[in-house]
C-alpha cells in the first residue's frame, strides 16, 4: 500500500511537471502533496475498483460519477492556496475524496452534492475515518450554499458551462475559486477565479480538462 501510494505520488509529480508551461506551477506545495499522501484513496472507492485506488486516474463511484484524478485533485487543491483558518466550499461532494484533502488543509469545508446517495455515502465514509470538520449537503451547488458563506475557497468539480455567480457571491474578498468551464463532455479548461478587495473578479485558465457535467435540477 505504501509503495503503492509511493508511486502515485510520483505520478503526480510527473504531471505536475509535465503541465507546468500551461498552469504555471512547475510542482505543488509540500502541504498539498502531504494532505495527499494522508488520504486512503481506497477508502473512497467502491470495493470493485479498489484494486486500482493508486492508481492515477478518474474511477467510476456509480450514478454515472467518478471520483477525479489525484493529479487534479492536488491541481485544483493547490491553485486554492489554502491557510489553516479557511473555510472552504466544495460543489461536488462525489465519493467524499477531495474534501478529505481539504480536510486537512483548512479548518471547515463544506460541501454540495446533487445526488442524495453519494451524499449519504460520502458523509459516512468521512465520519468514519474521522473527518469531523467536512459538512456534506444535498442540493443544487449552483446555488452554493449560502449558510455558511462567504467562503475563502470555492472549489467545484462537475464542468458548468460558465462561472455561476451566486458562487462568486458566496466568495471573500480576496478568495479564489477553481472551477472547470465548458460544454457537457466538450472542450473545457480549468479556471482560477480570484476575487479582489474591491470585489473585482480575474480568471486565468490553467489546463484543459475533462470532467463530468454540472448538472441543474
Ligand atoms: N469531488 C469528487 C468528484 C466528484 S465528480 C470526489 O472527490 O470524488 C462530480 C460530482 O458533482 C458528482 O458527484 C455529481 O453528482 C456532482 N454534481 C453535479 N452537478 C452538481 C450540482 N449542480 N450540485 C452539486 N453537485 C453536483
Amino acid at each position: 500500500m505504501k509503495l503503492a501510494l509511493e508511486q502515485l505520488i510520483n505520478d503526480i509529480e510527473q504531471d505536475t511537471k509535465y503541465t507546468a508551461a500551461s498552469t504555471g506551477r512547475a510542482r505543488f506545495s509540500d502541504k498539498v502533496m502531504s494532505a495527499l499522501r494522508k488520504v486512503e484513496r481506497e477508502k473512497f472507492i467502491p470495493p470493485a475498483e479498489r484494486a486500482n485506488a493508486y492508481q492515477n486516474r478518474p474511477l467510476p463511484i456509480g450514478h454515472s460519477q467518478t471520483i477525479s484524478q489525484p493529479y487534479i485533485v492536488a491541481l485544483m487543491t493547490d491553485f486554492l492556496d489554502t491557510q489553516p483558518d479557511h473555510k472552504v466550499l466544495e460543489i461536488g461532494t462525489g465519493s467524499g475524496y477531495q474534501a478529505a484533502v481539504l480536510s486537512n488543509l483548512v479548518k471547515e469545508v463544506y460541501s454540495v452534492e446533487v445526488i442524495p446517495e453519494l451524499a449519504k455515502k460520502a458523509s459516512e465514509t468521512l465520519a468514519s475515518l474521522g473527518y469531523h470538520n467536512v459538512h456534506v449537503c444535498v442540493g443544487d451547488g449552483y446555488n452554493g450554499w449560502s449558510n455558511f458563506a462567504p467562503y475563502d475557497g470555492i472549489i467545484v468539480t462537475a464542468a458548468a458551462p460558465k462561472i455561476p455567480t451566486l458562487l462568486i457571491s458566496q466568495l471573500k474578498p480576496n478568495g479564489r475559486m477553481v472551477i472547470p468551464i465548458g460544454e457537457q463532455w466538450g472542450a473545457q479548461e480549468l479556471m482560477l477565479v480570484t476575487k479582489a478587495a474591491n470585489d473585482s473578479i480575474q480568471t486565468q485558465k490553467l489546463l484543459e480538462v475533462s470532467f463530468v457535467p454540472f448538472v441543474r435540477n
